[in-house]
């Protein structure tokens, strides 16, 4: 089989919501880019792993934190199925049901995605394995390896954005640092349940039910690897069967009035590896100003509470010519919890393709971006970058 290889300004390896964000961006900002993916869907644990609840882009007060891409996406998200944006200016108040948030089909969030994706001009690649990156003389990521259909192949490109939610290609390459967390036993199933009534078809979370499996006391070990991942699935997996013999042994439903119609496709991993960035954000950074902050995003835990997202907490220790963007940015302990989510993986992401297109036009590395010229376009995307900016604007 003949190797194969094509070359990019950009090369986005991930297809999630940070993925799409990085990728869109970059595109947009003119780079020649690709986003490549191993499943047949984008979106990664929103669509793939059935997680279908878009957290919000408000503080809880009335207060929009979150901008650009990731409003684009919430909006997107319910484009071709059901959805509702509740009254969320109106609420001083900070309950959580009144926040910027909505509840969308992951299925037609995937149809969305393809089309925001090949409007932007990106080239997708699905079903291709991104299985390691290849380093030059100088420290600089060049190419990574893929593998699809075609056989192994090389991808070449000017910036790299590692957005593969486990900061797989930071972690293969010997002089990338990252950092691992614990993990537990959960997964998301949608499911028939006769018990669920509602006016309209299918409304997830209305009168179409999910079961959530979620067992904080069954801990996954650190650092995860191939083994691992197949036994998360089939431990989960087994739960589920468990959870429905359990439902049926009561005898109140039987498997005609309850039963799973869709599993994830993917393992349900929240937080397994971030990258060691040139800044760590950590707990008690929330509310923290940073003068090269380049976003904000709102806690979804807690109304009232924001952080700042510092340039350098996507920007990878002693790798040249990448970044990262999601899941596997470099935060740990608390600000983890809060930018691990759907809103601030677009963030990180949208932020992540226009740092790379930046990059590629100056031709400069991330490292020593000028971030001022960074933050004036993003800022030209409606972004704020400091929580008392986005208290005084809105008030
Ligand atoms: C059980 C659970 C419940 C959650 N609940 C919520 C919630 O209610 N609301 C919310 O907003 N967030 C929630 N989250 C968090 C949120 O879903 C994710 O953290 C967020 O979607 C991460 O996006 P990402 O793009 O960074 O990573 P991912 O979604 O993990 O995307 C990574 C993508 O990269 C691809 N990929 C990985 N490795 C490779 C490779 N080597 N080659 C090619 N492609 C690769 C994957 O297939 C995937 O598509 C939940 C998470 C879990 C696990």
């Amino acid at each position: 089989m003949k190797e194969f290889s094509n070359k990019y300004d950009v090369a986005v390896l991930g297809g999630g919501v940070a993925g799409v964000a990085a990728a869109v961006q970059s595109a947009r900002s003119g780079a020649k880019t690709v986003l490549i993916e191993k499943s047949a869907f984008l979106g990664g644990l929103a669509t793939t792993g059935l997680i279908y609840v878009y957290l919000p882009l408000c503080d809880g007060y009335g207060h929009q934190a979150m901008f650009g891409i990731a409003e684009e996406l919430l909006k997107i998200s319910m484009k071709y199925g059901p959805g509702t944006v509740p009254d969320w200016r109106a609420n001083k108040g900070g309950k959580s049901l009144e926040r910027y948030q909505v509840c969308f089909s992951p299925a037609s969030f995937a149809l969305a995605l393809d089309e925001i994706c090949d409007d932007a001009g990106v080239d997708l690649w699905f079903d291709t394995l991104v299985s390691k990156g290849n380093i030059d003389d100088t420290g600089q990521i060049s190419s990574v390896i893929v593998e699809n259909k075609s056989g192994r192949g090389t991808i070449e490109a000017d910036i790299f954005v590692d957005a593969s939610g486990d900061a797989d290609v930071v972690r293969r390459i010997p002089a990338g640092k990252c950092k691992s967390s614990d993990n537990y036993l959960s997964s998301w199933v949608i499911e028939y349940d006769v018990r669920i009534k509602g006016t309209e078809p299918y409304i997830l979370g209305s009168n179409l039910g999910r079961y959530i499996l979620q067992e904080r006391d069954v801990k996954t070990v650190n650092e995860i690897d191939g083994r691992q991942v197949s036994h998360f699935l089939l431990e989960s997996r087994r739960k589920i069967r468990k959870h429905y013999l359990d439902e049926y042994a009561r005898n109140d439903v039987n498997r005609h009035q309850l039963f799973p119609l869709v599993l994830p496709g993917m393992a349900s991993f929240r937080t397994t590896y971030a990258i060691h960035g040139k800044t760590v954000l950590n707990t008690g950074h929330e509310d923290t100003s940073f003068d090269d902050s380049v976003g904000v995003i709102a806690d979804w835990r807690y109304p009232g509470k924001m952080w700042e997202i510092p340039y350098g907490i996507l920007v990878p220790e002693n790798i040249k010519g990448l970044l990262a963007a999601g899941r596997c940015i470099s935060s740990i302990g608390d600000a983890w919890e809060a930018t691990r989510v759907i809103p601030a993986a677009a963030v990180t992401g949208q932020i992540a393709g226009m740092a790379a297109a930046l990059a590629v036009e100056t031709n400069s590395q991330p490292e020593s971006l000028d971030v001022k010229t960074l933050q004036s376009r993003l800022k030209a995307e409606g972004f704020e970058f400091h929580c008392s900016d986005i208290l005084q604007e809105k008030d």
